[in-house]
């Protein structure tokens, strides 16, 4: 068994998304929109905040309160596409219930949508074009893959999840690497029975899911699912002691894809279409 090894090869992306922004004439400059109070959310801020200081990408957290209206936001919006300064924006999700995300996701230029989440760009990723910016989460898992040379073409890929986040896009993204490519989700019969033909299997779903042993022989398991367990440890979908020794490659939860997830995002906001 061996590790994906996120937080490594996050470091390398990161390393290569500083010297690709020093060279750059026009410097990228991110903003994000903070609605509200959220806890988690505010930390994820922070960490983008801190992740872009580190690869030198100039970048401004604007913070409203959690009773602002959707047209306040939307003003925003209008205004940071119509500056030219600013090459990408995101806002942080979940906002609060009387705000329509979709109307506020198909607000912003899809050309500084660092997130992947504008229609136009999630379209674009559906017909095989080429979009301003693919999702992270997927897109870093695809760059974990890559530095450990796993091959997506011809296998059999099991997407446990269908987020328009993660599992949705993810499933595509493998598609058009020519995998084989099984969604499956909450209400599919037989989970069990799927994994065991899995070569690559990605779980997304914030629950334990995957506890047996009976994966492929030489399978990929990528966990994306992080949360607290019963005592408070972070975790994943996968049980790890339990799968690990079945498996060929396996990322570990925390280290895996979450460092790759703020590394592709970061990669995202080096790149500067205006
Ligand atoms: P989500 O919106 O929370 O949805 C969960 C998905 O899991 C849904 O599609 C749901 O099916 C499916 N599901 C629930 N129970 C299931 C079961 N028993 N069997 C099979 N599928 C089941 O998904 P998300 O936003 O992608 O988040 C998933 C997890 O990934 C969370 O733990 C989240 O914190 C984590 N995450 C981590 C990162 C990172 O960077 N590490 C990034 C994003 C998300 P239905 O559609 O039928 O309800």
């Amino acid at each position: 068994m061996n590790i994906l090894d996120g937080k490594k090869v996050s470091e390398k992306v990161l390393e290569n998304v500083k010297e690709r922004v020093s060279s750059l004439s026009k410097k990228p400059y991110l903003n994000v929109i903070l609605v509200g109070d959220d806890a988690p959310s505010k930390i994820y801020v922070n960490n983008k905040r801190k992740a872009a200081e580190k690869v030198g990408i100039r970048s401004n957290v604007i913070e409203l309160p959690s009773d602002t209206d959707e047209q306040t936001l939307l003003d925003l919006i209008k205004n940071l596409n119509y500056d030219d300064e600013v090459t990408g924006i995101m806002v942080q999700l979940p906002l609060p219930e009387h705000i329509n995300k979709n109307k506020i996701v198909e607000a912003i230029n899809p050309g500084k949508d660092v997130d992947g989440f504008h229609p136009e760009n999630v379209g674009k990723l559906v017909l095989g074009l080429e979009p301003y910016f693919y999702p992270a989460t997927p897109q870093g898992i695809l760059m974990l893959l890559d530095e450990y040379n796993i091959q997506t073409e011809g296998k059999h890929a099991v997407v446990i999840g269908r987020s328009n986040i993660v599992g949705k896009p993810m499933a595509q993204m493998l598609l058009n690497r020519n995998a084989t490519v099984t969604v499956c989700h909450s209400f599919t019969p037989n989970l069990d029975e799927i994994i065991k033909t899995a070569d690559i299997i990605v779980s997304a779903v914030g629950k334990k899911i995957v506890r047996c042993k009976m994966v492929k022989k030489n399978s990929v398991i990528v966990d994306v699912g992080i949360f607290r367990d019963s005592n408070g440890k972070l975790t994943g979908d996968i049980d790890f002691d339990v799968v690990s020794p079945f498996c060929d490659f396996i990322s570990p939860v925390p280290g895996g894809v979450g460092p790759m997830t703020i590394a592709s995002l970061m990669y995202n906001a080096s790149k500067v279409y205006i």
